[in-house]
């Protein structure tokens, strides 16, 4: 016999525990940084409706400026008939012409105006459809690692209870062995080999540890780095 099944199943529960472990320590951080992420989206979304108000209000104002040049001039013009003298007559025909000059360039401004804030306009559309949809893409990761970390607080206890079970079965020198590196890594104390590395810190093994781990009589050996026991499981991909 080449792996033991006891450690192999002793390692497969210290894997799903270390895994849980490591859940229960990092999605905490990962679902906290998607609120980062959802304010910054939020305040790209701020910021082009910003940019589209600006130009309305200067499009408004233009158009304000406009319609009231125009009600002057009509009033200009309202009074030609009152007038008596030509020198009148002629003030008036000045101030009519430099309204006419102004009434143009707002004209002009105006729209000018209007085509800036209809890009505006475009592209505060488009940026809400892409803002939207990454809000809706973080929302849908937030809610799937709130349901992971859930689940892994629920599940925690009773994984350890099946690592325990399993710690009862192995052998007593290695289950001193185990027992010790528990207390010294705190987390898991045996990896399987995958692709010749430590399956927890992932440290690649010499090739005579694998050789003695695969051997007909399999010794204990320990991860070079980590310093956990080292299981060869057959079935690890
Ligand atoms: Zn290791």
């Amino acid at each position: 016999m080449s792996s033991d099944p006891v450690l192999i199943e002793l390692a497969r529960e210290d894997a799903r525990l270390f895994q849980l472990r490591g859940q229960l320590a990092a999605l905490p951080k990962r679902i906290d940084d998607l609120d980062d992420e959802k304010r910054r989206v939020q305040q790209q979304l701020e910021e082009c409706e910003g940019v589209y108000q600006k130009q309305e209000k200067a499009r408004r104002k233009l158009e304000l400026e406009l319609q009231e040049v125009r009600q002057r001039r009509a009033k200009s013009e309202s009074r030609q008939s009152s007038l008596t003298s030509t020198d009148q007559y002629q003030a008036l025909m000045r101030e009519i012409a430099t309204q006419d000059q102004r009434i143009d360039e707002l004209e002009s401004l105006v729209l000018e105006a209007m085509e800036r804030s209809e890009q505006a306009l475009v592209r505060r559309d488009a940026d809400s459809v892409r803002c939207q949809t990454e809000l809706k893409r973080l929302e849908a990761l937030q809610v799937q690692l709130r349901q992971d970390l859930a689940s892994a607080h629920a599940t925690v206890e009773e994984q350890s209870a099946r690592r325990d079970a399993a710690v009862q079965k192995v052998e007593p020198r290695t289950r001193s062995l185990y027992e010790r590196v528990l207390r010294a890594k705190k987390d898991a104390a045996i990896a399987r080999v995958h692709d010749r590395t430590c399956g927890i810190c992932n440290a690649l093994q010499p090739p005579q540890v694998i050789q003695l781990l695969r051997g007909e009589d399999p010794t204990l050996q320990t991860c070079q780095v980590c310093g956990r026991i080292l299981v060869w499981d057959p079935d690890t991909p």
